[in-house]
């Protein structure tokens, strides 16, 4: 028991304004789905939310016909000016519906509000505003000049970022001049229909966005239908390489973002408080259920003992509990068989020797939770330091070198991201630079930024999400086709500009 005591400062829920049966989003307009409907539910307390349609194949078909139509009579034929416009017209939508945006996916997914309103939400807008200011400059984009839209992408999202995922995906597709049929995942598909409304608001033309709810085979539908010509997919390695399989050959471009097995690695020199802070939000925010998490804390062996007292004391100050709570620090797990998943290896990681500590938080009566829980003497071989747990569970290893710090680092199939902590500059660079991982934060923990490139080596996948470099992954380089004088002296004027000044600079 705490000395002090939060009063409960729950966010209300009557800025929503749900329907109790959502349809598909096809060619600008709501239609009910031909597959057999779902509930989605509260992980908080099992509350029924509202009904979702389920996309059957022909529904998927229907979609992809209209995402084609857009493309070909609308979307390809506007200058990158004007779909400019449309994304900064969504970004603006979705700042003034933040607040909403934000109790949607709280309620739905589980997550702190705290999260979703001061980082999804606003994450969710920047990259709107990125993208929107990309749209009428590809030609500065590293692909030469005037490069090509793809044509239809279709994309495939996971549950733990529901909106923000989706924003990913969707804002750099439409900047490039790409028509996208897009499938959330099954257990959180509410704040993608809220932002098909959003959608509609904006006017954005017919068939440029089509969101298909359902389950896996919905998604399977989307990426193997022959009329896409761009697959993009987050999720689970398992799910990714069976994508990978079903496509290869087919001539679509793919981008795979997967799971992860971070090494977040503290030096004896580094700032401990800030250190513990990250370690914290390294694995404990969004209940641990992110891909480039710091699920595996590497601590050199002389500060281990100060570094897990002073992070078990943290921890027994978190808040765990109602979502929507603004002072809630860990929220529900997103579902029954996630939390089963994470129970089940939580236990492995018991039988295989390592020592386990909970956080003494009151666990609810109903709903999906686990509390926040670390595991100390883990071997690299067991598979709790191996395979992503996707929870709030943290499992220690120590080091005594930098060299052996990296060995470890790297023993993973996996490489999405990595965290430093020391005080040393130079340390930074000489660890970071022998890193296999796609991202690598130092002396901080999970910080995005639109302009960013995100994405993994190995089995995190491949291709690369946010900045210019998520661009490329929606364009085709004009150096694909022949390009002749006369095209060149067409091209337009700050294209050659671009050229120019490009070969001023080798000079
Ligand atoms: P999942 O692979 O089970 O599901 C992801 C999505 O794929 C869902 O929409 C699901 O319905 C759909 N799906 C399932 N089977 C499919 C199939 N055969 N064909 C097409 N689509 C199919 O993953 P999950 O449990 O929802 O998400 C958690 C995983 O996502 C973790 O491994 C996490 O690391 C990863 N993730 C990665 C990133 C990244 O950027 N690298 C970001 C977020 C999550």
């Amino acid at each position: 028991m705490s000395f002090l005591e939060y009063a409960p400062a729950p966010e209300s829920r009557s800025i929503l304004n749900l329907r109790d049966a959502y349809g598909l989003f096809i060619d600008g307009e709501f239609v009910e789905g031909t597959g057999t409907s779902f509930a989605t539910i509260s992980p908080a307390d099992e509350t029924h939310i509202a009904t979702i349609s389920a996309a059957s194949e022909a529904d998927v078909d229907r979609a992809v016909a209209a995402a084609r139509r857009a493309y070909d009579r609308t979307w390809s034929k506007m200058s990158g000016r004007d779909r400019g416009k449309y994304l900064y017209r969504i970004a603006r939508l979705i700042q003034e519906r933040a607040r909403e945006l934000a109790v949607a996916e709280s309620l739905d997914n589980g997550k702190p509000i705290k999260e979703s309103r001061d980082v999804d939400v606003p994450l969710v807008a920047a990259w709107f505003f990125y993208y929107a200011g990309w749209a009428d400059k590809l030609d500065y984009a590293g692909l030469g000049a005037d490069p090509r839209a793809l044509g239809v992408a279709g994309q495939v999202i996971p549950w733990n970022f529901p909106l923000l995922m989706l924003a990913w995906k969707i804002a750099p597709a439409l900047a490039a001049g790409n028509t996208v049929v897009i499938k959330p995942a099954e257990t959180t598909s509410l704040s993608a229909l809220v932002f098909a409304e959003i959608l509609q608001q904006a006017d954005l033309p017919p068939g440029v966005v089509n969101i298909v709810t359902g389950a896996g085979a919905t998604g399977a539908a989307v990426v193997s239908h022959p009329d896409v010509d761009k697959v993009a997919f987050t999720g689970s390695t398992g799910v990714g390489r069976a994508i990978a399989k079903e496509i290869a050959g087919s001539g679509k471009k793919l981008t795979l973002e997967l799971g992860g097995k971070a090494a977040n690695i503290v030096f004896d020199d580094a700032p401990i408080d800030q250190a513990i802070e990250g370690i914290v939000n390294g694995i404990f925010f969004n209940q641990g259920h992110v891909c480039c998490a710091g699920s595996r804390l590497l601590v050199q062996e002389n500060v281990h003992d100060e570094v897990i007292d002073r992070l078990k004391q943290r921890l027994s100050t978190l808040r765990l509990g109602d979502p929507l709570d603004k002072n809630t620090d860990i929220g529900a797990i997103n579902s029954r068989e996630q939390l089963e998943r994470i129970r089940a290896l939580s236990k492995i990681g018991e039988d295989e020797g390592a020592e386990r500590w909970t956080a003494d938080c009151v666990i609810p009566d109903s709903g999906f939770w686990f509390a926040p829980t670390i595991f100390t003497n883990v071997q690299a071989s067991h598979r709790i330091a191996r395979e992503e747990i996707f929870g709030p569970v943290l499992s220690v290893l120590t080091f005594r070198t930098p060299a052996e710090a990296i060995a470890k680092a790297n023993n993973t199939p996996y490489g999405l991201s990595a965290g430093i902590w020391t005080d040393k500059g130079s340390r930074i660079l000489a660890v970071a630079d022998r890193l296999r991982a796609g991202v690598i934060w130092a002396n901080t923990f999970n910080r995005f930024d639109p302009a960013s490139p995100f994405g993994g080596y190995k089995e995190s996948g491949y291709g690369r999400e946010g900045g210019r470099h998520g661009l490329a992954a929606y364009l085709a380089p004009s150096s694909t086709r022949p390009r002749t004088r006369a095209a060149i002296a067409a091209a337009p004027a700050a294209a050659r500009t671009s050229r120019t000044a490009k070969k001023g600079a080798k000079r």
